[in-house]
C-alpha cells in the first residue's frame, strides 16, 4: 500500500514544523509521500523536496490559495505546480500583501478591543525573522494572544476574538476560487477544491465546482465527518472529480493538535498520478 498525505502545512505558514520536519514524520509514521501546501506561499517547498530525497519519502509541490465568495474564506489547493514559474510567484505576493492588510485590520480590531497588540508582538512570536515569501496569518495572532495573556488558548483565542464573525476578525476582498483556479493551472499545476465540508454551503461548493472546473476535490480531511465524505464523494463523482484527502496538519500548538495530525487522512499512489496528469494536461481556458 502506498500512503499520501496531500495537505500539511509547515512555519512558512502558520504551521509550526520546518519543512524538513514533516517529511521526516511522514517518514516515520510510514508514508510514502506527503504535499506541502502551505497558505499564499511555495516557500517551504525546496527544503521539503531536500528531506524528501534525503529519506526517501515523496514531495509533491503544493500550495493553498485564500478566496473569498460573498463573506465566505475559500480555499483552493494547487499540487505539482511549477514553483519557479515566475507568474505564479508574483502573483502570490500579491496574495500575502493583502494578507498583510488584513493582519493589520485584526490587530486594529483588537487595540479596539482595549487589547494592546501589535504586529512587531506577533513577529517577535515568531523567536525568527519572517521571510518576505513565508506568510503570517490568524494562527499567529492567536498565539500572540495566548501569549499576552489575552485569551486562556488557541482556540479560545479564534472562539472569542479571530473566528469569522467575532470582533477581531476582518476581511478584504480576495480574489475568486475561479481565479486560483486558473493561476494554479497556468503554473502547470492541478486545482482541487479544499475542505468544502468547512463552508456549510454546498450550493455554493457546486458552483463554485460548476464555474471553476477544478480538477479535484478534497473529500477527505480531518474536520470532515463520515456524512461529508460520502457527499463529496457522490459530488466528485458526479462531476468527474479527483476526490483527494488530508490531514491539514499545522504541527502542535499548546500540546494540541489542531485539524489532524499528520498522516491521519491520505490517498493511494494511483490518486496522486491521476493529479500529476491532470497537472500536466491542465487546459487553460
Ligand atoms: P488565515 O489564513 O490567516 O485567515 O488563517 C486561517 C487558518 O486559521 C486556518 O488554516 C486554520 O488553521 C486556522 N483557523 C481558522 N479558523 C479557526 C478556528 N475557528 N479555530 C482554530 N483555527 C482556525
Ligand atoms: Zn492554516
Ligand atoms: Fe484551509
Ligand atoms: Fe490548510
Amino acid at each position: 500500500m502506498t500512503y499520501y498525505d496531500l495537505h500539511t502545512h509547515t512555519r512558512a505558514s502558520d504551521g509550526m514544523n520546518r519543512p524538513a520536519e514533516n517529511v521526516k514524520l511522514a517518514k516515520e509514521k510510514g508514508l510514502t509521500g506527503l504535499a506541502i501546501t502551505d497558505h499564499d506561499t511555495v516557500a517551504g517547498i525546496r527544503e521539503a523536496q531536500l528531506a524528501g530525497n534525503e529519506l526517501g519519502v515523496e514531495v509533491v509541490p503544493g500550495v493553498e490559495i485564500s478566496t473569498r465568495v460573498g463573506d465566505k474564506d475559500i480555499h483552493v489547493l494547487g499540487y505539482f505546480l511549477n514553483i519557479d514559474d515566475k507568474k505564479l510567484l508574483a502573483r502570490l505576493v500579491s496574495l500575502r500583501r493583502t494578507r498583510e492588510l488584513r493582519n493589520e485590520r485584526i490587530i486594529e480590531n483588537l487595540n479596539q478591543l482595549g487589547i494592546a497588540i501589535t504586529l512587531e508582538d506577533v513577529k517577535y512570536g515568531l523567536g525568527r525573522e519572517l521571510r518576505p515569501d513565508e506568510s503570517l496569518g490568524r494562527p499567529h495572532i492567536a498565539d500572540t494572544l495566548v501569549r499576552m495573556g489575552a485569551a486562556a488558548d488557541f482556540r479560545d483565542a479564534f472562539d472569542r476574538y479571530l473566528a469569522e464573525g467575532r470582533p477581531g476578525y476582518a476581511s478584504l476582498p480576495r480574489i475568486s476560487p475561479e481565479e486560483a483556479i486558473l493561476w494554479i493551472r497556468e503554473a502547470g499545476g492541478a486545482p482541487v477544491l479544499a475542505h468544502p465540508g468547512l463552508y456549510g454551503d454546498d450550493d455554493l461548493v457546486i458552483s463554485i465546482v460548476e464555474k471553476g472546473k477544478p480538477a479535484g476535490i478534497e473529500v477527505y480531511h480531518s474536520d470532515h465527518g463520515p456524512e461529508d465524505e460520502q457527499r463529496y464523494l457522490q459530488i466528485a463523482q458526479q462531476y468527474d472529480l479527483i476526490p483527494t484527502a488530508g490531514s491539514d496538519y499545522h504541527g502542535v500548538r499548546g500540546g494540541v493538535v489542531f485539524h489532524g495530525d499528520l498522516g491521519t487522512r491520505s490517498v493511494s499512489s494511483d490518486t496522486v498520478e491521476k493529479l500529476r496528469q491532470a497537472a500536466g494536461t491542465g487546459r487553460v481556458i
